[in-house]
């Protein structure tokens, strides 16, 4: 159930979490609280630009500080905010708090990089989504343009009509679109060409064997070539090791995100390790 989590509703079966909370009621509850109580935070995973050795973009990932439980990680409380519709305003807070977290690093004037937010098929089909983000992203005062919404490919496939619609919205604002676990989902390749979309980052699932199994280079491949040839960035997902780094680079990938150069972290760490001068040394050692 977790991993099919973010593209569809299932029902929620907590795994790790199961003996903590009472039941499934108590830990709604508890989510609830955790969005008005401060309890969310969101951490920042850098993602590379390898032509430029630049960091381009920070992805915004929230976790959950629970008071007795501690850092919960969101696979263990996304698809329960989609059953019980606490991800609406759960998603609000994130893009919230990016939109906050950006507006300081500009006030310092530092970290001068796109913030990516991942979006919940839920979100994206709630009719007022689009304005409803525009709006929270207008009250902080920062520039749209800063800011990526990534979305799967089941949100755009459930209504291609009014998915053009929203996308448009997000666009005309300068918002850039990322089409998240690319080549997972099951979807035409047709909204390519109908859509505005900016960038497709590669599911890490093809990423993980890319040097032992030619069907996965194979595929990466593909997906990297066909950015290329539409003009869209290509992000490679879960890059854990230099020699998927090597590979990936032959490939001619242009961008990437993974444990080998960060996991996500707090935004005080960001400015810690990723300050312009330090954060090559990140993954060159
Ligand atoms: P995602 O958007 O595909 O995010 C990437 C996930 O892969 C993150 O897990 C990240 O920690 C993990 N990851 C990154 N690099 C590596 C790597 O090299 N190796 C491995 N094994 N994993 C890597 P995380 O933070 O636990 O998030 C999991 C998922 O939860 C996200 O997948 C996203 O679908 C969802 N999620 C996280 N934050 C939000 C949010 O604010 N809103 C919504 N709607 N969903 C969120
Ligand atoms: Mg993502
Ligand atoms: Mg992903
Ligand atoms: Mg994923």
């Amino acid at each position: 159930a977790k991993q099919t989590g973010r593209n569809k509703l299932v029902t929620y079966q907590p795994t790790s979490l199961k003996h903590r909370f009472a039941n499934q009621i108590q830990m709604e509850t508890d989510l609830r609280k955790a969005i008005t109580h401060n309890q969310l935070l969101l951490y920042y995973q850098p993602r590379l630009e390898l032509s430029t050795d630049r960091i381009i973009c920070l992805e915004a990932l929230v976790r959950w500080n629970h008071p007795q439980f501690g850092m919960i990680p969101p696979t263990d409380f996304i698809s329960l905010a989609e059953e019980s519709g606490l991800i609406l305003p759960l998603g609000e807070w994130v893009l919230r708090e990016a939109c906050l977290q950006k507006a300081r690093w500009l006030a310092e004037d530092k970290l001068d990089y796109q913030i990516a937010v991942n979006i919940s098929p839920c979100q994206f089909q709630d009719e007022a989504f689009a304005d409803k983000a525009i709006q929270i992203i207008e009250q902080t005062g920062i520039n749209p343009a800063y800011l990526e919404f990534e979305i799967t490919e089941s949100s755009i496939m459930q209504n291609m009509e009014k998915t053009v619609a929203v996308l448009e919205k997000l666009c005309a604002k300068g918002i850039s679109i990322s089409i998240d676990d690319f080549g997972i989902g099951y979807s035409s390749l047709n909204y390519l060409k109908e859509f505005p979309i900016h960038c497709l980052k590669i599911d890490r699932s093809f990423v993980k064997n890319i040097q032992s199994n030619s069907n996965d280079w194979a595929i990466t491949h593909a997906i990297i070539h066909l950015g290329h040839a539409l003009n869209i960035q290509v992000v490679a997902e879960g890059v854990e090791e230099i020699g998927q780094l090597d590979i990936l680079k032959e490939t001619t990938c242009t961008t990437i995100q993974g444990f080998l150069l960060s996991p996500p972290i707090s935004a005080q760490e960001i400015e810690l390790t990723f300050h312009e001068k330090t954060y090559i040394e990140a993954i060159h050692g």
